[in-house]
């Protein structure tokens, strides 16, 4: 909040997260009976173009004093009209929107490996003008875009890593891995960073040309899959001074949500279990060993015994990372890697106990011992009323994309393929609906500890097939398409959209921070899974990289010389076993 007026005149509110809405409002109604529709943008003009001067505040106050309302909708462009503005200037972008989806695509990087990803996003965000701190949280390829200046501050946040051995050419209807065995977009993060850099790309234009005051930010959800990153970032403080986050994830439909939703959503922690324990001849001498596989396999034991005995609410699922080397080792050295999921804090909080109980006991019983390393967790996403209100509107004006006869025959045909109900794609808008009220939990996402810190929402953009499976090749196959572009020119709209209706009616991040305070953190309060000793993981998928990079770079998307990803590949759009 920089700019003179714009101090001046708010400065009986400075809180760091309050912002001070009504500004110039509050002087209106002496002299207007309908309410000013933009006297931000009016008071940054003044501001910026004048800078602090005697000046500036006078002529502003009197200018406020004396004008008639209708006489500054005439001299400012009004929201509606800067909406359309926005629309059309994403509309425009639609090239580099395509590009960027198919070039993420064609990295295929997971979790805390996604340096292509960031160079590429940054390089567009520099280029720009964005200013772009590298490295944030302790992560390497984690970062904060920023442009613009002062109140208020809306943040972008969107998912950038893939899913192993998801592996998929687009376009393709049945599995046909374009790298056998390599990671791949099966979960459509790669549409994230099209539709969120799009929106700010074109804020910026519009902030630059109308003088609209307030900060842009973008920050990648670094291995999102890993649950490894956003509460790290809560710790670091990236979100301090934001007022709104506006995240986007891929889905099949069109939708934002508030409060806990659809209840499908679980908060975790995400943790492994290390047993040390004692080599020698398997054969010849397996009374001198003590099996850290043997631990591995009686905690396992432990936990499925026990699981019938915790609530319907819990979801628990492992993988041994480390198995030993081979059988005639007694194995001394064995891991094994859990999620934890509950509906809350506490609940999730016993599970992460009860699991560190089963591990020593298990240690016990074998003549081990064991350690364990939390690698990622997350609270269980709420999300903003008056956010979600105010972009519903938005989805509701953007619409559905105008799916082609080759978008549907894909679509269809995939469904048919992996033996999901088929139905083609999204036609219609999903409504706003009420929080169900008794959740039953599902996956999880690390957004969650960004919900409890600042006002957020999540919104779903129509950019994939519905009916998958999830965290497979089949979730990729739409994902470098027409479907996947579209749907996120879509989302870009919704994104630009909902940032100026922020950006010109204070006192909606007002109310958002009336419901965050008063309704959603009145009883609960947000406490790190975090000890103070917890780090990244950010070595985590670094030998699966090393493998499969040089393998899948021969396949990096070259938009100088090919139109769309496909063309390069030489898919026919689409390609269909049979004709559904
Ligand atoms: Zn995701």
């Amino acid at each position: 909040m920089s700019s003179g007026c714009w101090a001046h005149v708010e400065s009986h509110d400075s809180s760091a997260n309050s912002f001070a809405a009504q500004t110039l409002d509050s002087f209106f109604p002496l002299f207007c009976n309908t309410r000013c529709t933009m006297p931000a943008h009016f008071a940054a003009d003044c501001g910026r173009e004048s800078g602090m001067t005697k000046f500036c505040v006078v002529s502003c106050i009197a200018a406020v004093l004396l004008a008639p309302c209708g006489l500054f909708a005439q001299q400012s462009p009004q929201l509606p009209a800067l909406k359309q503005e926005a629309a059309a200037e994403v509309d425009k972008l639609q090239t580099l929107t395509q590009q960027m989806v198919d070039e993420i695509f064609s990295f295929s990087e997971l979790g805390f490996q996604e340096y292509e990803t960031s160079r590429y996003v940054t390089g567009i965000l520099e280029k720009n003008g964005f200013h772009v701190e590298h490295g944030v949280a302790g992560v390497p390829t984690a970062w904060v875009a920023t442009y613009g200046n002062g109140k208020p501050v809306i943040a972008f946040i969107t998912d950038i890593d893939c899913i192993p051995r998801a592996s998929q050419k687009p376009g393709v209807a049945y599995h046909d891995p374009i790298v056998e065995g390599a990671p791949g977009h099966g979960e459509g993060h790669n549409s994230g960073m099209a539709v969120n850099v799009t929106a700010a790309l074109v804020l910026k234009k519009l902030m630059d040309e109308h003088h609209i005051t307030g900060t842009i930010k973008l920050v990648p959800g670094v291995a999102e899959e890993l649950l490894g990153t956003k509460a790290f970032y809560v710790r670091a403080g990236l979100f301090k001074d934001v007022d709104i986050v506006l995240g986007a994830h891929v889905e099949s439909e069109f939708s934002t949500s508030y409060g806990t939703g659809n209840g499908e959503w679980s908060g975790l922690v995400s943790v492994q279990y290390f047993f040390h324990g004692k080599a020698a001849h398997a054969a010849a001498a397996p009374w001198e060993g003590r099996s850290a596989l043997d631990a591995v396999e009686l905690m396992d034991t432990g936990w499925d015994f026990r699981r019938e005995h915790l609530r319907p609410a819990q979801r628990s699922h492992r993988v041994i990372i480390n198995g030993g080397d081979q059988p005639n080792v007694v194995p001394s050295e064995a891991a094994v890697w859990y999620y934890f999921r509950e509906l809350d804090y506490p609940h999730i909080k016993d599970l992460y106990d009860l699991g560190n109980t089963i591990a020593d006991s298990a240690a016990k019983m074998t003549g081990t011992t064991v350690d364990h390393k939390l690698v990622g967790s997350a609270w269980p996403p709420y999300l903003n009323r008056v956010i979600a209100e105010t972009q519903q509107k938005n989805i509701e004006a953007v619409g559905m994309p105008k799916w082609s006869d080759e978008d549907q025959t894909l679509a269809k045909a995939l469904q048919k393929d992996i033996g999901a109900k088929v139905e083609g794609l999204k036609e219609k808008v999903e409504p706003l609906s009420e929080p169900v009220k008794k959740p039953t939990g599902g996956g999880s996402d690390d957004i969650g500890d960004i919900s409890w810190n600042v006002p957020m929402v999540y919104l779903m953009y129509p950019a994939n097939i519905p009916n998958l499976p999830g965290h497979s090749w089949a979730n990729g196959v739409a994902m470098a398409t027409p479907i996947s572009h579209k749907g996120s020119t879509a989302g870009a709209k919704v994104q630009a959209l909902t940032a100026l209706d922020f950006f010109l009616q204070p006192q909606l991040v007002q109310q958002a921070w009336d419901y965050f305070r008063n309704v959603q953190t009145k009883d609960i309060h947000y406490e790190t899974f975090l000890s103070p000793d917890d780090k990244p993981a950010i070595e985590m998928n670094k030998e699966k990289m090393e493998k499969f990079a040089p393998q899948l770079k021969k396949y990096y998307y070259d938009p100088a010389r090919y139109k769309t990803y496909l063309e390069q590949l030489g898919i026919q759009y689409p390609t269909v076993k049979t004709n559904p």
